[in-house]
């Protein structure tokens, strides 16, 4: 018989604005094509255009690009003005998956080592905080982001 998940009786996630999973080293934001049409249009933008001010080449694909600042490599579309003490999402509405999933994502949920060690790393503060998810909720989310496109196109 199958073990169940260690988080089978679900997990509480709140986010608190913090923008932490937004910056930090340098990383990267994958995003389809059907997700960067989206995007674009969002912001009145042509594609090209918008891969020249938003993304960045890395590796086998394209990312959404960062800017440095005295956090750490931000999302191009984090937005630390708007809110006093908050950084949020410019372009929340239109977020690639990779974005929207989190933190459900298979290499944060393998293990509740991995779960802890990611929530420290980031850190997240909203990660075992606020709002109870269930594990089916969870694990939808999950297996979306698991069946995500290789993002090299
Ligand atoms: S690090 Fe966690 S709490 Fe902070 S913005 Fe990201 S998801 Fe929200």
């Amino acid at each position: 018989m199958q073990r169940p998940e260690w988080y089978a009786d679900g997990l509480a996630f709140s986010c608190t604005q913090c923008g932490n999973c937004c910056t930090g080293p340098e990383g990267a934001v994958w995003f389809s094509l059907e997700e960067e049409t989206a995007m674009a249009r969002h912001l009145g933008l042509e594609i090209e255009e918008f891969r020249r001010r938003c993304t960045k080449k890395l590796g086998r694909g394209r990312s959404l690009a960062e800017r440095v600042t005295e956090h750490g490599h931000d999302c191009v579309f984090l937005d630390r003005e708007r809110i006093p003490g908050k950084a949020v999402c410019s372009i929340y509405e239109v977020r690639p998956l990779q974005c929207r999933t989190w933190p459900w994502w298979p290499e944060n949920l393998g293990s509740r080592r991995a779960w802890e060690a990611t929530k420290k790393r980031v850190p997240c503060p909203g990660m075992g905080t606020g709002r109870p998810h269930a594990y089916q909720e969870i694990r939808v989310v999950r297996d979306r982001q698991a069946a995500s496109p290789d993002p090299a196109w």
